[in-house]
């Protein structure tokens, strides 16, 4: 077996884009970092937890992907622009023996990810247990420039990127034992965090979530900390031709609204600001709608693709609840 040491050094000292900020990285009792001067910290963590969020059969390379994407969706979300990471890796015996392929493929999935957005891997701890990947992820952001949940306001614009639903379609065929698409179930393993979206989007947004535990529950947020209500147009979310085809099929609207993993952004931007969402969409290359407006008052309601407010209260999703529908 690879000692705790030996698969340190081989796997996690050199591992995403080198950075000149970066005084003292993996090998000491401390990483020692220098910030920029006049920017803040913006920082987040995620655990992954074998068995909760992803398959004891997970592909490694997926995972060290996705455990790395989910934090740079929270920056995006902020506005922040990512720099460096940490990763807590607790890992079974059966993983890290011999030259330890597993945690190779972890690293390469990972490192692939940490390069494109220039992040470096600063730090962490290496752990035998039960299966788990906990990634805190720093980056910067102007100060006063960021992104909260609580700026939006009524007659603001509600937008998302992308499509909304793929990844939970992909689990839903996955848990009912057929292999989806290759494209639909990449939505699902390797999630694309909207990093440049989230950094064209300072200044201009008021508020701003990734959507990573469903549309309706993460806009919930933003109308909570906003203390907001919100109209949405079902018939404007933006679906790929999967999800499409399911809801034709018989699926009901919790499939894009309170499906997981999406990784999109929703944003709230002042209606006058309608003119520049062309130029963000090509700018940060990711399609974007617009979904609903801010109203005043609580509260999420729904209208059909008829013009009717749907009683989606009846699904069981708690945000829907304060919905005077
Ligand atoms: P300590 O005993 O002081 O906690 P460790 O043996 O845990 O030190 O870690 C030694 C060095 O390796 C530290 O710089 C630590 O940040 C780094 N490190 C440990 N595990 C990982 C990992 N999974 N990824 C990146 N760096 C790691
Ligand atoms: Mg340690």
């Amino acid at each position: 077996m690879a000692s705790e040491f030996e698969l340190i050094r081989t796997h996690f000292a050199d591992l995403g884009a080198p950075r000149s900020d970066v005084t003292l990285g993996v090998g000491d009792d401390c990483a020692l970092l220098a910030p920029p001067p006049g920017q803040r910290l913006a920082v987040s963590i995620d655990t992954l937890v074998c068995g909760s969020h992803f398959l004891p059969e997970v592909d490694p390379e997926t995972l060290g992907h996705k455990s790395l994407a989910v934090g740079l969706s929270d920056l995006a979300a902020m506005g922040a622009e990512p720099a460096w990471a940490t990763l807590a890796l607790t890992l079974p015996g059966d993983l890290a023996t011999g030259s330890a392929p597993w945690v190779a493929a972890f690293a390469r999935g990972f490192g692939t990810l940490a390069r494109t957005h220039g992040v470096r891997l600063v730090g962490g701890d290496t752990t035998r247990g039960p299966l788990s990947v906990t990634v805190q992820v720093h980056g910067f952001v102007p100060d006063g420039m960021e992104v909260r949940r609580s700026g939006s306001r009524p007659g603001d614009l509600i937008c998302l990127s992308g499509t909304l639903g793929d990844a939970g379609l992909a689990l839903r065929e996955l848990a009912a034992g057929r292999a989806p698409d290759a494209l639909l179930r990449a939505r699902l393993d390797r999630p694309t965090p909207r990093v440049d979206l989230g950094l064209a989007l300072r200044g201009l947004a008021t508020a701003m979530i990734d959507v990573s535990d469903g549309l309706a529950a993460d806009l919930g947020h933003i109308l909570e900390s906003s203390r907001v209500g919100a109209e949405l147009a079902l018939g404007s979310l933006p679906l790929s031709g999967w999800v499409a085809q399911a809801l034709e099929q018989g699926a009901d609207w919790t499939l894009p609204l309170a499906s997981g993993d999406d990784y999109e952004l929703c944003f709230c931007l002042p209606a006058q600001q309608v003119a520049a969402l062309a130029g963000l969409a090509e700018r940060s290359g990711c399609p974007l709608a617009v979904i609903g407006h801010i109203r005043s008052g609580q509260g999420l309601v729904c209208l059909g693709p008829d013009g009717q407010a749907l009683n989606l209260a009846r699904t069981g999703f708690d945000h829907f609840r304060a919905a005077d529908v």
